[in-house]
């Protein structure tokens, strides 16, 4: 039988590895200016970082975690009938989002030392969620995304919307492609107030709603905002509306974070029913879809001024986003823009005779040595068919060696587009070959 991948999964290859290499390059790019540095964590994280950071509530934690045993572990799992003798570092789980991690890594590394000033990283990591595999969610995808810690000033949530809306543009959207929602959850002082009066107003309508919403008036009742099921989310259309409930500092935080984002121009609805499915939010949170697409959100965030204490560091402020790859390149293929870009170019060094090809493959090491991408042939084939080949990769010069051009101490270079021949001398060749290529 032949092999398959998992259920979920995509391979990477070709002008789709070209994209997300490309969504990579141009984060390096921008988030570098922008002053944040890479970081990578481990895929796997033992269960309690997400369990802390993500809450406990969440479907993320309760229903899309992979969790990871070694045989070993998992025997004794059969045998016992539950993981309930395993010790926290036993039980580990694929991380299914970048921020617990990277905040785990802070802490247990002291990133941020009290006082001291703020961290600032950025991510490229595929991560894994147990959903049901459909278009644009995967089992396992990638996200671009960006962390900072130590910072509470509004102007920072402000910053961090812009360079996303900025990283869009720069992957190719235009601003009237996108539509950027943002509303502020409240944080510790007047969220418990209100999760209240939305947990009563779930419960006073629970005939109308599903099992999933009353089970979250308990657990997590401003999930219900977001339920899959539109006609809960009319019936939330009525409940509380959290602006109403944000204390003094919340309020006045929200308002001066939409200032700095009016000052920098960036256009931005006000949704009072987003929430972001981790619990970890606090204040500002924000979502960005394409307008007009059914790919979903492609990228969101928030600030989380409470999980660097969630996972044991000192009180912290903190704040991020992320970006999903797979929607970002669906999103764009709707738009006809292409993320990937050309194919790269290639010189082909071809071999008209096979006493010559010692000195083929040192005109390919040379070549290759002043970073010109070279390709030649390993199977012997005819002049014929190795100009062909050339021709399928796409080679924009040929370099043809055969025995008349060594007695002439030179090589025919052959322009694939027009398919004009001349000589050059073989010391020039490399030379006039690698500046071609670098001024193309
Ligand atoms: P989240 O961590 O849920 O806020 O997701 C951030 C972004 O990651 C989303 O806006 C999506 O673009 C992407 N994303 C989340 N879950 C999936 C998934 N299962 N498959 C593909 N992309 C996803």
């Amino acid at each position: 039988m032949q092999a398959q991948r998992a259920q979920g999964t995509e391979d990477l290859y070709g002008s789709y590895m070209r994209s997300w290499q490309r969504m990579v390059s141009e984060a390096e790019q921008l988030f570098s200016d922008w002053g944040f540095d890479m970081i990578e964590t481990p895929a796997m994280e033992q269960v309690s970082t997400f369990v802390h950071g993500i809450g406990e509530s969440t479907d993320v934690v309760r229903k899309e975690m992979f969790r990871v045993y070694s045989g070993a572990l998992l025997e004794g799992i059969f045998e016992r009938g539950s993981e309930e003798h395993l010790k926290p570092r036993q039980r580990l789980a694929l991380r299914p989002e970048g921020t617990a991690g990277i905040v785990r890594s802070a802490v247990e590394n002291t990133f941020v030392p009290q006082g001291g000033a703020p961290v600032k990283l950025w991510y490229a990591m595929p991560m894994f969620r147990g959903e049901r595999p459909q278009k644009g969610r995967l089992r396992q995808f990638h996200q671009v995304g960006l962390e900072w810690l130590g910072a509470s000033d509004p102007a920072a949530d402000a910053e961090c919307i812009i360079v996303l809306m900025e990283y869009f543009q720069r992957l190719g959207f235009a601003p009237e492609q996108l539509r950027l929602t943002i509303n502020s959850m409240g944080d510790a002082t007047c969220r418990p107030a209100y999760r209240e009066q939305v947990r009563a107003f779930i419960l006073d309508h629970a005939d109308e709603m599903c099992d999933d919403c009353i089970e979250r008036a308990e657990l997590n009742p401003l999930r219900a905002f977001d339920c899959k099921s539109e006609h809960c989310r009319e019936v939330m259309q009525a409940a509380p509306r959290v602006t109403q409930a944000l204390c003094d500092e919340c309020a006045a935080h929200y308002a001066q974070v939409k200032t700095y984002l009016d000052a920098a121009g960036v256009a931005y609805e006000e949704d009072e029913t987003l929430v972001r499915g981790l619990d970890y939010y606090t204040r500002t949170v924000f979502e960005v879809e394409v307008v007009g697409s059914s790919v979903g959100a492609i990228g969101g965030g928030g600030r989380y001024d409470g999980l660097v204490e969630l996972e044991g560091g000192k009180p912290t402020p903190g704040l991020g986003f992320a970006v999903g790859f797979e929607r970002i390149a669906l999103a764009l293929e709707e738009l006809g823009v292409s993320l990937a870009g050309d194919e790269p170019s290639c010189a082909y060094v071809a071999c008209a005779d096979p006493s010559l090809r010692e000195a083929v493959f040192s005109l390919v090491l040379e070549l290759r040595r002043a970073g010109v991408r070279t390709e030649c042939d390993y199977q012997a084939r005819s002049l014929k068919s190795q100009l062909k080949q050339a021709d399928k990769l796409g080679a924009t010069v040929c370099l043809v060696l055969g025995p008349d051009e060594v007695a002439a101490g030179s090589v025919t270079l052959r322009d694939m587009g027009t398919h004009e021949q001349r000589l050059v001398a073989r010391g020039d060749v490399v030379g006039q070959v690698a500046s071609s290529f670098t001024s193309a």
